[in-house]
């Protein structure tokens, strides 16, 4: 009852060879406004001809294509008539597969590379004969199959990109969809545009039109029950649902009383109040704080926490009585994430994680299709405000990961206090938007100090910022030292109980972003 078959009349498959960056393509493909896929590439042939698909954009991968057991597609989707745009690997299995030879590379290329385009080629049209791109290949290709010409060559790569006009095939040894690549956007642009002749139907209004209308006809006359986590991606799939079925949209909102400071009575002011939704908030925090007690192991709260959540949903879904559709929060990385038709990474709590005894027949997610920034845009256009969207991820588990030891409602409190002045500085600096993920961290260790002439032993806190494109690696943030000055003082200033700050400086990885 997904999203996913709305909006297909214009739409690009992305066939995955295991390369680190097919989200990346797929959100750049979307900014242009045009509706993606992302599949595995052993995606069978069948599906790929009856896709009805505007294009097919082949990613990058680690295998090297001429050794035994490299990631292979079906050959045959080079006979469709479909414009074709190989990125690294996969314009090395273009050429592989279709009359051209790959081999090691004398000079592998690594990073930002000088890069020089033949800019008659529709795919550079607007662009400057030379720009910096970004490598990253042991292999190149040495030889073309008929038809092929090499259009972009740099001081070690002779074809750094190739076309082949008559079949509308292009091929490129870099990465357009990474932001080191300075035209890598325009490129997009023109292989959406004047390759495949897309006209850029994907947008956020239509998506809401179309999502609301489906969902007022797949649910008339039905119940639907929403696991509310108060986060960006289920207050927006309930704002959906509750746009097409009103009242019959009942929304529980399990507070653990480990969000951070104001945020549970925000969130319910804003959804209830202004929005108003039927949600009930349950105050569960004794029983959480009950079952934390002198718990101390990561896995052991995120465990508990994640379980208890389960059983205080399905209390309240009980008292509620039967309900037809149950209404997730489940994304497209989530989708993909979960290895659905492809590898398994990692099994999501939204896609994994369903309540076993609350009886319902159906399960409606309205945000299967769309990427983070999307559900961010959406949620924007249906009037959520600014603060709300633009919050950080924030783990399931809340703060209880961010308390390192043993949890008590005191630590709660200094957490919440010293990561609310946290993000007050970081916003305050206009640095909000810039950074992925900036929170406090309370940690274990509790050292000595001195106020007003007197000693204190009091607790450290760590400041924690970082910057990612992915979240599957990040770099520590260079915030300005004033900025850190200024949260510092007013962290030991304002916040009882804590001496000490300091700043994490450890990217991912070999870090993780959270602390626990
Ligand atoms: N494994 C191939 C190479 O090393 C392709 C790399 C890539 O797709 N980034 O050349």
């Amino acid at each position: 009852m997904g999203s996913e078959k709305q909006l297909q009349d214009e739409k690009i498959l992305i066939l995955d060879f295991g390369g680190q960056y097919k989200q990346l393509i797929g959100r750049r493909v979307r900014e242009e406004h045009v509706y993606c896929e992302i599949k595995p590439c052993t995606m069978p042939f069948e599906e790929i001809r009856d896709g009805r698909y505007a294009g097919i954009i082949l990613t990058g991968g680690p295998d090297s294509v001429y050794a035994d057991g490299s990631r292979q597609a079906d050959a045959r989707l080079l006979s469709l008539g479909i414009p074709v745009l190989g990125i690294c690997y996969g314009a090395q299995w273009v050429a592989h597969t279709d009359g051209g030879r790959v081999d090691a590379a004398g000079v592998p290329e690594y990073g930002k590379t000088e890069t020089t385009f033949a800019v008659d080629s529709p795919l550079f049209e607007g662009m400057p004969e030379e720009s910096v791109v970004w490598m990253s290949h042991n292999d190149q290709i040495n030889a073309l199959g008929e038809g092929y010409v090499s259009i972009a060559h740099s001081a070690h790569c002779p074809v750094a990109a190739f076309a082949n006009e008559e079949k509308q095939f292009y091929g490129m040894q870099f990465h357009p969809e990474v932001e080191h690549t300075e035209q890598g956007r325009n490129i997009l642009h023109n292989f959406l545009y004047r390759v495949c002749g897309v006209k850029g139907t994907w947008q956020m209004d239509t998506f809401i039109q179309h999502t609301v209308a489906t969902l007022k006809e797949q649910l008339a006359g039905k119940k639907a029950l929403c696991a509310f986590s108060g986060g960006v991606d289920s207050s927006v799939a309930a704002l959906l649902v509750h746009q097409a079925i009103g009242q019959d949209l009942t929304c529980v909102f399990v507070d653990h009383g480990m969000l951070r400071k104001d945020e549970a009575d925000t969130v319910e002011q804003v959804f209830k109040e202004t929005f108003g939704l039927n949600l009930i908030r349950v105050d569960a925090s004794e029983r959480y704080l009950d079952l934390l007690k002198g718990v101390t192991d990561p896995e052991q709260k995120r465990k508990i926490i994640g379980e208890q959540f389960i059983r205080v949903f399905e209390e309240e879904a009980q008292k509620i009585g039967a309900v037809d559709v149950l209404v997730q929060g489940t994304i497209y990385p989530d989708v993909i994430e979960s290895g659905v038709g492809g590898a398994v990474i990692k099994s999501h709590h939204n896609v994994g994680g369903l309540p076993e005894h609350v009886a319902f027949t159906d399960l409606v997610e309205p945000l299967r299709a769309l990427f983070k920034d999307e559900v961010r845009a959406v949620g924007t256009k249906l009037g959520i405000p600014d603060d709300l969207v633009w919050r950080q991820p924030f783990p399931g588990p809340g703060l209880a990961v961010r308390i390192i030891g043993e949890i008590t409602r005191e630590k709660i409190r200094i957490v919440q206090e010293a990561d609310a002045i946290w993000r007050d500085e970081v916003k305050k600096a206009g640095l909000a938007r810039d950074i992925g993920q900036y929170f406090a961290v309370l940690t274990n260790v509790a050292t000595v100090g001195v106020m007003g002439d007197a000693r204190t032993y009091d607790r450290i806190i760590g400041l924690r910022a970082v910057t990612t494109n992915d979240f599957m690696t990040a770099e520590w943030a260079r915030i300005p030292y004033d900025v850190l000055d200024c949260a510092s003082n007013r962290i030991v200033n304002e916040v009882d109980g804590v001496s000490r700050v300091v700043y994490d400086i450890t990217s991912k990885p070999p870090a993780t972003i959270e602390w626990e």
